[in-house]
């Protein structure tokens, strides 16, 4: 699938043919969004909104029309309820502070799901310690889902958010988010979906899933480094205060008293990274004109093929076997008398024969917890990898055993 769009597929590592198999935690960047970012500094480069000359007004249009391009893709009711952030974990803390400030007090409670990555833990954890909160967590069913009959217990009058990804990074399990909106919503509690992993991967609009907020991230969606999206119902975001001060987020500046900006401004202090949107957009109308559902149904194809391949591979464990998963495949391999190989030294001997894949708690240390392990070795799909790049990942991971049997 327009596989000689991304140049980078081309490079060789120690000789072989790079299969580049760590898209969950970046994806590569097809030739358009690499020369859209060529172009803005060549053609459009100069800071936003504050200039009368024309470069600076063209860039200013540029980035907005970007903005306007992820309210589209995201389905947002407005491009008011979209903020350009630096990344997920940006997202995710700046809602976590901004929410936290007004909303959340002593005795108040957030809750999360176990499986979550250490973004959508931590912040809410620091502001759980700052404001005398406390952090409760969703259980995992048997099939790794999240338990939301759990859930239903967990809320109380004192909850304030929920905060759970739509797909776990590490094992690519596809959350039952709709249900976690439909508890909380009936006790009035907002939502707040970690799309890093799914933005790029399906389809999905926030009107209509309900979601409160929603944060994602440009590089792993084919854009850009440096550039996330926290998405917001308008009528929430209208409620924060904003995160950080500076230029662009004030209406006027009075040493006595400071007013701030409109949506969404409000949330955007300094200059933003206005070549990122452009590059972002550019990446977004790749992805459509593949078609996100088209991006989906590749990628479990492939994660299914790579489940029946490595499943059968002697001591090898997938997690998640046979479940609706989203391009993600999370396993560990066992000798005979039962000890785990460390997922380091597998993940070390594939490099070696050129297969890219990622070893260890993927930021997920509390799912590694509970799975009583120390890490994973996790292959993760985009758009453009084929099957025989999992048979070379097979045939790489059957040289690597029998080296460390
Ligand atoms: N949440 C999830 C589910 C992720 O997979 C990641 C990235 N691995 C993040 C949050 C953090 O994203 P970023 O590093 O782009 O801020």
């Amino acid at each position: 699938m327009n596989r000689n769009d991304f140049p980078i597929l081309d490079e060789t590592v120690y000789g072989k043919p790079l299969v580049y198999l760590d898209n969950a935690a970046t994806t590569q960047k097809p030739k358009q969004v690499i020369d859209a970012i060529t172009e803005a500094y060549r053609h459009t480069n100069a800071n936003i909104h504050r200039g009368v000359h024309h470069l600076s007004q063209l860039a200013t249009e540029r980035h907005e029309q970007a903005r306007q391009a992820v309210a589209d893709y995201l389905g947002a009711k407005s491009a008011k309820e979209i903020i350009f952030t630096k990344g997920t974990t940006d997202s995710l803390n700046m809602l976590a502070f901004s929410f936290g400030e007004v909303m959340v007090g002593e005795g108040d409670e957030i809750v999360v799901g176990l499986s979550e990555h250490h973004s959508n833990i931590v912040p809410w954890q620091m502001l759980c310690k700052r404001k005398k909160a406390v952090l409760k967590v969703i259980p995992l069913k048997d099939d790794f889902t999240l338990d939301i009959k759990a859930l239903k217990s967990l809320l109380t009058n004192r909850t304030r958010l929920v905060s759970v990804a739509h797909v776990s990074n590490t094992l690519g399990i596809i959350q039952p988010i709709k249900g976690v909106i439909r508890i909380a919503h009936s006790s009035n509690i907002p939502v707040c979906i970690d799309g890093a992993q799914s933005a790029g991967r399906m389809p999905l609009k926030v009107q209509e899933l309900d979601c409160d907020f929603y944060a994602c991230s440009g590089h792993k969606m084919y854009g850009p480094t440096g550039i996330g999206i926290l998405y917001g119902k308008e009528e929430w975001l209208d409620k924060l205060p904003p995160y950080q001060g500076g230029g662009e987020m004030i209406d006027h500046v009075r040493f006595e008293h400071t007013t701030y900006n409109v949506l969404p401004y409000k949330f955007e202090a300094g200059t933003p990274d206005f070549i990122g949107s452009v590059a972002l957009a550019e990446a977004l109308r790749y992805i459509e004109n593949i078609g996100r559902e088209n991006i989906s149904v590749h990628e479990q194809e492939l994660t299914r093929y790579a489940d029946r391949v490595l499943s059968s591979i002697e001591g090898v464990e997938v997690y998640g076997l046979g479940q609706s998963r989203a391009g993600v495949v999370s396993f560990n391999a066992f000798r005979q008398d039962g000890t785990l190989i460390h997922p380091f030294d597998v993940g070390t001997l594939l490099d070696r024969q050129g297969v890219a894949v990622r070893t260890g708690h993927h930021c997920a240390e509390p799912l590694m917890d509970y799975l009583s392990v120390p890490g994973t070795v996790r292959a993760s799909f985009a758009l453009y990898n084929e099957k025989n790049e999992v048979d070379r990942l097979a045939d790489a991971l059957k040289v690597a055993l029998q080296m460390l049997a």
